[in-house]
């Protein structure tokens, strides 16, 4: 669970949340809008939990059993409410029957805290006949709910509904902010943290989801590259060549320390016979079909080779150059 004091560069909304905070009382019911990735949704949980908090201070304490519970979201005062496909329709929204349960929901008093905390993520979902009916509670909220609409644009949502909110905005983070923290939370070097804050244009949250999907990426090129044994090359020299038109550094390095997880698991696969224990769990599947194409000794090969290849980046020699040293050694 994040706290408060956990959440970065929002030193506005989260001044207008804390004044919320004992000995002051909330509001019943806030808009958080601001583009995706800015921390609106952290710091609704965040802001939740303090307000549950047994110890009642301007943060969670993080260690009472209210704080517990909102840690593994098993809080009985805490009700959150996203969008979903319900019945016949294809799109994800919060219609009129979810609303109506929360209304019945809202109608009992809070099981323990002193507050109910709803969290409604993706509010603008809400169609119109759910906005309707919702009306009604945020123009009377029971005297024990605290309401939070998370939306990336309130011009999506009805005026009606607007006016009887307070709006908390979220803004997007200056560089520094987000090179600080992707420095932090990923523990990487300067250059790296440098690349991921310029690429999430002032968005936190989408400069950890960015580095990850990126890492995806590149677990999925080494995987293909493993599987497509018709293309030309050892599996080596075609990983060398795509590291080696990988312009940026970072992702280049993450091809690398792809193929090495991969050839690990690859590896136990074909030891053990089983798929325990695999780095890539979710994928195991793919991994064992692919570990069916090579023997145990090639797979030890290659790795040794890629162990090879991550030092010669370090050193900034070309990859190829190292795979064609490599494979001149092994015919002497
Ligand atoms: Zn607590």
């Amino acid at each position: 669970m994040q706290k408060l004091i956990d959440i970065i560069g929002q030193e506005t909304a989260i001044k207008v949340l804390k004044a919320g905070l004992p000995p002051e009382e909330p509001g019943h019911a806030y808009i958080f809008a601001g583009p995706k990735g800015t921390g609106k949704r952290s710091t609704a949980y965040a802001w939740a939990a303090a307000l549950l908090c047994e110890a009642g201070e301007k943060d969670a304490c993080g260690v009472c059993g209210a704080c517990r519970k909102s840690l593994s979201g098993s809080s009985p005062d805490l009700i959150v409410i996203k969008p979903e496909v319900r019945e016949k329709r294809v799109t994800e929204v919060i219609d009129i029957g979810r609303i109506r349960e929360l209304i019945s929901h809202l109608s009992f008093k809070p099981y323990e805290a002193r507050l109910k905390i709803v969290i409604m993520e993706g509010a603008d979902t809400m169609n119109l006949s759910a906005a309707n009916a919702f009306l009604k509670t945020l123009e009377e909220p029971p005297g024990d709910t605290v309401i939070i609409l998370i939306v990336e644009n309130t011009g999506k949502l009805p005026m009606t509904i607007i006016s009887r909110c307070q709006t908390v905005r979220f803004r997007p983070l200056p560089y520094e902010k987000i090179f600080e923290f992707v420095k932090m939370k990923l523990q990487i070097s300067d250059n790296e943290a440098s690349a991921i804050a310029s690429l999430s244009r002032g968005r936190p949250g989408a400069a950890i989801a960015g580095a990850l999907d990126r890492e995806k990426d590149a677990r999925e090129q080494v995987l293909s590259l493993f599987d497509n044994t018709e293309s030309f090359g050892p599996e080596e020299y075609k990983l060398a060549q795509n590291t080696d038109k990988s312009k940026d550094r970072l992702q280049a390095d993450r091809i690398l320390a792809s193929a090495q997880e991969l050839v690990r698991d690859m590896v136990t696969v074909k030891i053990s016979g089983k798929c325990d224990n695999l780095i890539n769990m979710d994928i195991r599947s793919a991994i064992e079909k692919v570990a069916g194409r090579y023997s145990l000794r090639r797979l030890f090969r290659i790795y040794d080779v890629l162990q090879e290849m991550i030092l010669a980046r370090k050193l900034n020699v070309n990859p190829l150059l190292i795979i064609s040293l490599l494979s001149l050694e092994l015919k002497e």
